[in-house]
């Protein structure tokens, strides 16, 4: 029997993994990728000896990319963060509830808040998260916790699980899923960032056979009725497929497709997921103690990734901060964030060797909404 002929679009992690798993299966893959080097949103880039990924990337130990790279032979090296982390709030620090400990000696919560949080966390990994999926988070919140102080704790941890700060578009089955995921295994941060990642399901890739042509962006999806019957490049040409996966965004599945109305829809319906993002460079860190802060009263993150990861040369400390975008909240200024960073590490300003600032990645982009059903919109 002849090999089915599968054309995958996209090389960022999604479209490479694909390549990789029905090269196994039996399939003839050729993927295709418009930029001159594979990746996508998981690339890394040196700069002074310090590996930044596109904005702080976390791999969920017990999520799906893990269970997906595992099936490939990928065993990503890396370390678990976790110590020195903070809640911050009004501009200071305070001590992130974690664990029993923490929770009882925070001040971020109030002693009914801390009882409140206590009884959510203790009972998470039991919530069943399907008929959560037409609710939005602020909703789920509202109903679960009473208190304010407690809405915003774990408001906090939603939007670190999920990227995510608008909660009322958000469906709680996702929030939900995520803190279940972080809690019961945490994240990885991974030695020479996600670039390690691409190389290896690359190497899966081309060992199981398929070939990965850069350069080459697919203008249409080419159709004989609804029947696939392979893909047209931009310099125009043609190549045959008896199917095609898209790894890309529903706007870039939608244009491949012109005359599709349901992927239309979907592109015009989705939403995205951004984030702003500052990465530094330090020669060293001010406060060696804290390696991670949350913002409680605002949409802020910064973590110090290379205290868990190869990612920084000798004595250096590679930082990423940033702030989860909703709403009317599109682009924010560079000082916002280096604000994060004065209170996290006041004085790091004297020892930055490296720093790129970008106001607005697109993190996901289609964010699984409440309104469309949860993940099964
Ligand atoms: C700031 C930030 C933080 C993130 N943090 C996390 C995290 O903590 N944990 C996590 O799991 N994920 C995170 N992500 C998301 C993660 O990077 C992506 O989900 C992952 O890299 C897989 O992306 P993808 O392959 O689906 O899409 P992409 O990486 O966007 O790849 C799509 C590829 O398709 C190519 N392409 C598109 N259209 C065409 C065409 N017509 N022809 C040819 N090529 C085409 C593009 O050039 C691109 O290379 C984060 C992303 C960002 C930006």
């Amino acid at each position: 029997m002849q090999a089915m002929k599968v054309a995958v679009v996209g090389g960022g992690l999604g479209g490479l993994t694909a390549a990789a798993l029905l090269a196994r299966g039996g399939c003839e893959v050729t993927l295709y990728e418009r930029s001159k080097h594979l990746g996508g949103r998981a690339q890394t880039t040196e700069v002074e000896g310090f590996r930044f990924n596109l904005g702080p990337h976390a791999l969920y130990r017990a999520g799906a990319a893990m269970r997906v790279l595992g099936r490939l032979g990928v065993k990503p090296p890396g370390g678990i963060p976790g110590a020195g982390s903070y809640a911050l709030r009004a501009g200071r620090l305070h001590t992130l509830p974690s664990g029993p400990v923490t929770l009882m000696t925070t001040d971020v919560l109030s002693l009914a808040g801390k009882l409140e949080v206590a009884r959510l966390l203790a009972g998470l990994a039991r919530i069943d998260t399907a008929p959560l999926g037409p609710l939005s988070t602020r909703e789920w919140l509202d109903t679960r916790l009473a208190r304010e102080d407690s809405r915003a704790l774990v408001g906090a941890l939603v939007r670190v699980a999920t990227y995510c700060a608008d909660h009322t578009v958000l469906s709680a089955q996702v929030a939900v899923k995520q803190l279940q995921s972080a809690v019961a295994a945490n994240v990885l941060y991974v030695d020479g960032g996600w670039s390690t990642l691409v190389d290896a399901v690359e190497r899966q890739g081309r060992e199981a056979g398929a070939r990965l042509e850069l350069s080459a962006r697919v203008d249409a999806v080419v159709l004989r009725g609804s029947r696939v019957e392979g893909v047209r490049l931009a310099d125009g040409t043609v190549h045959a497929a008896d199917a095609v996966v898209v790894a890309g965004s529903p706007a870039e599945v939608a244009a491949l497709v012109p005359g599709d109305a349901v992927l239309a829809r979907e592109a015009r319906e989705a939403i995205p997921i951004k984030a702003a993002t500052l990465e530094l460079g330090l020669s060293t860190l001010p406060r060696p103690g804290a390696l991670f802060a949350l913002g409680v009263d605002g949409p802020w993150y910064a973590s110090v990734h290379s205290a868990s990861a190869r990612l920084a040369p000798e004595g250096g400390a590679m930082v990423h901060v940033a702030k989860y975008l909703g709403g009317s909240d599109t682009e924010p200024s560079e000082s916002e964030l280096e604000s994060v960073m004065d209170a996290f590490q006041p004085g790091w300003r004297a020892h930055v060797v490296a720093r790129r600032f970008r106001p607005a990645l697109t993190v996901s982009a289609g964010l699984p909404q409440a309104a469309k059903g949860g993940l099964s919109g």
